[in-house]
């Protein structure tokens, strides 16, 4: 069914999905369930079951047998690619069905979810090119009586958890890699948005990929995912999602030492000079804290402005705030959603508030939006910001921007560092010069010049500072999930120890 002409509506009756245990769905039976409401609705739309750490253990029990009778890891990178490329198929031809419940969890628009999926659609085939490249390298000058290998083997069994802002997206820029290196996982999505990742298990077994290779725990972070990160029989951790959490998950890694992926919190700097065009980066600043209401690891939330301009710009960044379409996310043309959960709501609006007791102006937006079902908030700008505001500091993760204007280039730069994150960061001008200058001396894993939030998998992402370690997607991001091994080849008869 083509979704896009039909003015879609919530279920009528939540749907039941069951965990994803060794290539089948395992129903909730008499575990206790989440019940989602809808953030843009106040309907319930879905019933997830509360794992308990028997099924976690269940799930990490079939990784591992998959991992080691290496009925994934050791196909060729041919075999391996094959199942991700008709992965991607089905999950194009099922796209309006996946971008319908990832909107009915999260609340982001349903255009905009559709446009996720096609994303993930790329990454998918990108990925089976990656699968096909992976490898080694070799020593050929250790003399001629050594010859040097390094190989690349699959890291192992890979939980992965993730957050609730992009659930799709997110997992769709992991599983591809992480099953590309020819790992076995355990995922563990957010608890208030797991549908789009378990409706991922009957795709990919669907595609071929072996049963007990991709598995789905659903339940809370503080029982099943730090059950999962402390998990004596898991290789390898890649957490996305809050610093707080993050900072948590370094110490139950501990547990075996097991290896570290973190993606985690940004406070990002979108700076722009007069020289720029300030159409296009009034639209590209006001887009980056709009898109996915504000909601992003990569929102460019703190506008660091040249003086000059900083009034002008600001009301420019404001009339473009207003006119965005606010409303129900099933609606087509909705450009901005609902907040996802109800936390995040109070958290969003008790920082506008804050802004306001702190002394900082509202330019424009400043409250929740009325939208009859739901909950929203007016995208909102702040002007008279100081460097010590937690508006100015905290990552908020909604859609408030602050202004703060610079003088120089040099003040421009040490203000864009003023912060424990380094997840990402945007700079506008038409000066090579200066937009060069900013991108080598700004700190962030991701930049971008006179855009922002764009990209595809081709180019890997993770932050510096407290934003993270290590990088997913790309090249970089499957060699991740790989260990190399070292092989030393003597050639010839030995030089005996002993004579
Ligand atoms: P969160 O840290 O609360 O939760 C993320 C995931 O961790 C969820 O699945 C949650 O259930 C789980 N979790 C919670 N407590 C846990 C624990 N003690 N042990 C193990 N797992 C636990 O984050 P969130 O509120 O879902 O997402 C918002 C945050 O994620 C923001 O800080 C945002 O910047 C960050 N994020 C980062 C990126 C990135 O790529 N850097 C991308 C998206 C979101």
């Amino acid at each position: 069914m083509d979704q896009s002409s039909t003015r879609l509506l919530p279920p009528e009756t939540p749907r039941d999905f069951g965990f994803f245990l060794d290539g089948a769905y395992v129903p909730a039976g008499d575990r206790e369930v989440f019940l989602r409401n809808s953030p843009g609705h106040g309907t319930p739309v879905t019933r997830i079951p509360k794992c308990t750490t028997e099924d976690l253990d269940a799930t990490v029990a079939a990784a591992r047998a998959a991992f080691e009778d290496r009925r994934w890891s050791g196909l060729s990178g041919a075999d391996r690619a094959a199942v991700l490329l008709k992965t991607a198929d089905i999950l194009e031809a099922r796209t309006d069905e996946i971008a319908y419940w990832e909107t009915l969890e999260n609340g982001k628009p349903i255009s905009q979810s559709r446009g996720e999926v096609g994303g993930c659609v790329s990454i998918f085939r990108y990925a089976a090119g990656v699968a096909r490249t992976l490898h080694g390298d070799s020593f050929n000058n250790l003399g001629d009586k050594m010859f040097g290998l390094v190989t690349r083997e699959p890291i192992g069994v890979v939980g992965l958890i993730t957050p609730w802002n992009f659930p799709f997206l997110i997992l769709c820029e992991r599983v591809p890699f992480i099953l590309a290196s020819g790992c076995t996982m355990v995922t563990k999505p957010s608890e208030v948005t797991s549908a789009t990742t378990l409706i991922l298990g009957e795709i990919l077994k669907e595609a071929g990929l072996p049963d007990g290779c991709y598995n789905v725990v659903t339940g809370s972070g503080s029982t099943i995912g730090q059950a999962l990160t402390e998990h004596m029989d898991v290789d390898m951790l890649s957490f996305t999602g809050s610093t707080a959490v993050g900072r948590s998950c370094l110490q139950a890694a501990g547990s075996n030492f097991k290896k570290l992926g973190l993606e985690l919190g940004g406070k990002n700097p979108q700076i722009v000079f007069a020289d720029s065009d300030l159409e296009d980066a009034a639209d590209g600043v006001a887009f980056g804290i709009g898109f996915n209401t504000g909601q992003c690891c990569v929102s460019g939330a703190r506008l660091i402005v040249e003086a000059s301009i900083a009034d002008t710009f600001s009301e420019m960044v404001a009339a473009k705030l207003k006119n965005a379409r606010v409303g129900d996310p099933l609606d087509e043309a909705t450009q901005i959603g609902a907040i996802t959960t109800d936390a995040q709501n109070d958290t969003i609006l008790g920082y506008i508030a804050k802004g306001r007791e702190e002394g900082a102006k509202v330019v424009t937006g400043g409250a929740a939006l009325d939208i009859g079902q739901g909950q929203y908030i007016a995208p909102t700008v702040f002007s008279n910001v100081t460097p010590d505001m937690a508006i100015a500091r905290d990552e908020i993760f909604g859609p408030v921007l602050t202004v703060m204007p610079f003088e120089t280039l040099d003040e421009a730069i040490t203000i864009a560092n003023d912060t424990i994150y380094g997840l990402a960061a945007s700079v506008w001008t038409k000066n090579i010069d200066k937009a060069l200058t900013v991108t080598r001396r700004v700190r962030a894993g991701r930049f971008w010049v006179n855009t922002t939030l764009s990209g595809g998998p081709e180019l890997p992402i993770g932050g510096f500072k407290q934003s993270g370690w290590g990088r997913e997607a790309g090249v970089y991001g499957v060699e991740e999930y790989t260990q190399i091994k070292s092989v030393h080849i003597e050639l010839g008869k030995r030089d005996p120890w002993v004579e």
